[in-house]
């Protein structure tokens, strides 16, 4: 049967304006670094966006290199957007990025004008789109122009290939010299998407988000739950079929004794507050001016948890500085 939107689902989340823009973004955004890639089966992968998109969730987050294989994430969605989503393109952010290694040769990653809407076209082609909402430098690349790789982005826009352009983990100095070049070629930044979270906070320390403040770019923090530590999941150590056993990015051996002790602790702070760990790990993001949350989820009912977290996104003073005991750097 054809899927249908919940019909409630402007109800349940709260939308939060970017920056100094015209755009609004749900609190929590989804993303499809993993569990997208040609190793889950479609029907999960379907299931876990239609479910965020019942929950409010309009956004959703990809790159060219998501999968594995790389490209997979995009050609997924695209099936999605054919067989799903079709009716409901208006009413979804979509972006993609460009930056990180995708094919051989010298024009396959970093920051070249070259790289950046080749890949742009190839992003657009696996998803069946005619445009991205957002279009990403993935990373800052320290031997191009930066005048290039921003006047590559702004060419993006133009062209019509994306609505809106944006940074993913640029510092504080480059998002400056960013943010003045994009002004002055009349693509003004929208988004910054850095990873923050509680075991995480360069963002602060560096003066980030101080910065997106005053320059009036939104931001969108990627790894909120840190790889999914900040979850009940890890309360007794690594269980089964969580990322950590998976060989991807989070390190087992992250997952400490005294990792474990600070997770509990956390998580009576989350109880105490009517809320999972996971969702007072999303509103304590959201408590900082951030825009929207990043999530990742292996199933839906995770995302069904983390778009609960809205419902509580105030914290008293003692509750802050109980969470920096615990987890602050
Ligand atoms: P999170 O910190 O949200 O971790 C997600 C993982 O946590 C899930 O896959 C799941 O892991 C677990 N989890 C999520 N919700 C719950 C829950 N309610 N209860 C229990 N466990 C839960 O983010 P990701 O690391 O996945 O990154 C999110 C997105 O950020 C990416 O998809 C991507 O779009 C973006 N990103 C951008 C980067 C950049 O350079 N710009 C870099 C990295 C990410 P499990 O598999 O164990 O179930």
């Amino acid at each position: 049967p054809a899927y249908r939107a919940a019909s409630h689902r402007y109800e349940v989340m709260e939308y939060r304006r970017c920056g100094r823009s015209g755009l609004k973004l749900p609190a929590i955004s989804l993303g499809l670094w993993h569990n997208f890639g040609d190793d889950t089966p479609h029907q999960l992968k379907r299931d876990i966006c239609t479910t965020a998109f019942d929950h409010g969730i309009t956004h959703f987050d990809l790159a060219n290199n998501y999968g594995p294989k790389p490209g997979s994430a995009e050609l997924a969605f695209g099936q999605m957007m054919r067989e799903e989503f079709a009716p409901y393109r208006d009413e979804m952010i979509i972006s993609s990025k460009a930056g990180y290694d995708m094919w051989p040769g010298p024009y396959g990653e970093w920051g070249s004008r070259k790289y950046l809407i080749a890949s742009c076209d190839q992003s657009l082609k696996r998803m069946g789109l005619d445009y991205v909402d957002i279009f990403y430098s993935h990373r800052f690349d320290p031997e191009t122009p930066l005048e290039e790789t921003m006047g590559a982005l702004d060419h993006i826009v133009r062209s019509g290939r994306a609505l809106y352009a944006g940074i993913s983990s640029y510092n504080t100095e480059r998002t400056r010299q960013a943010a003045t070049i994009l002004r002055e070629l009349g693509t003004p930044c929208l988004i910054h998407q850095p990873s923050y979270n509680m075991l995480n906070r360069w963002v602060e320390r560096d003066g980030l988000l101080d910065t997106l403040d005053a320059e009036g770019i939104g931001s969108i923090a990627f790894t909120p739950l840190a790889q999914g530590l900040l979850t009940r999941k890890y309360l007794n150590g690594v269980p089964e079929g969580s990322r950590a056993t998976q060989g991807k990015s989070l390190d087992p051996d992250a997952v400490t004794p005294d990792m474990i002790k600070a997770l509990n602790g956390l998580n009576d702070i989350a109880q105490a507050r009517g809320q999972t760990l996971a969702q007072m790990a999303l509103a304590w993001v959201l408590r900082a001016g951030v825009t929207t949350a990043l999530i990742g989820a292996s199933k839906p009912s995770q995302v069904v948890d983390c778009a609960g977290a809205v419902s509580n996104l105030t914290f008293t003073e003692d509750e802050i500085s109980q969470i920096d005991a615990l987890s602050g750097e």
